[in-house]
């Protein structure tokens, strides 16, 4: 699996904003956020869950995925809910949340700017999302959280937008991959009301049904 260097660089805006946030926080990680796999490693995968990009405050600060921030209280719930994981999770990187046959990454590894990539470096960290993809041999479905998510993702398995396109509850394949996509769980939208924890619900129910057979 491939996954960036802490000192990557080759996003400058992104490497610039990380680098004042190291000065401003040297505590918090600050760098390029990792995929988080289960314990058993990357061969266990069978499901990915594509986020955008670390909240500044959230995996930018702890530096696991969609921890620390709201958003992580919809997913993981939601991932409990399902047999995705399992164990508490208190928004820490040290608590006793666990992936089950799941990992989590970004399709930008690095916070932006009000959490806003631009398309470049959008295209410049799909190497990595590729690498994390083809280096699980046993993944069957992709969740992919958000359009920016949904494209990179369609992007890099060589699919085309016009045949993939992104719609919340949303399914579709490529070289054997299941693809389902959702509105991304952030609070923006789950305050306005674009997406209800059933109508993320009803993602992983779907996502269930498809590993169960
Ligand atoms: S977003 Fe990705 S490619 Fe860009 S600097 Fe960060 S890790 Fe490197």
């Amino acid at each position: 699996m491939t996954e960036p260097d802490y000192d990557c660089g080759l996003c400058p805006r992104l490497r610039g904003f990380i680098l004042e946030n190291r000065k401003l926080h040297p505590e918090w990680h600050n760098g390029p956020v990792p995929t988080w796999i289960p314990p058993e490693g990357a061969g266990s995968v069978e499901l990915l869950v594509v986020g955008l990009a670390p909240g500044l405050r959230g995996a930018n600060l702890t530096g696991r995925p969609f921890t620390g921030d709201f958003a992580g209280d919809l997913l993981y719930e939601t991932l409990g809910a399902h047999g995705f994981a399992s164990g508490t999770f208190e928004a820490r990187r040290d608590d006793s949340l666990r992936l089950r046959r799941t990992a989590i990454t970004n399709a930008v590894r690095c916070v932006p700017p009000q959490n806003k990539p631009v398309g470049a470096e959008i295209n410049t960290c799909r190497k990595f999302l590729n690498g994390t993809i083809t280096g699980m041999h046993n993944l069957r479905a992709i969740v992919t959280l958000g359009k920016i998510s949904h494209d990179s993702t369609v992007r890099g398995l060589g699919g085309k937008l016009s045949a993939h396109s992104f719609g919340h509850q949303r399914e579709t394949e490529i070289d054997g991959v299941r693809i389902f996509s959702s509105y991304h769980c952030s609070r923006y939208n789950t305050n306005t009301g674009r997406l209800t924890p059933e109508m993320f619900n009803a993602v992983f129910t779907d996502v269930a049904r498809f590993l169960a057979t």
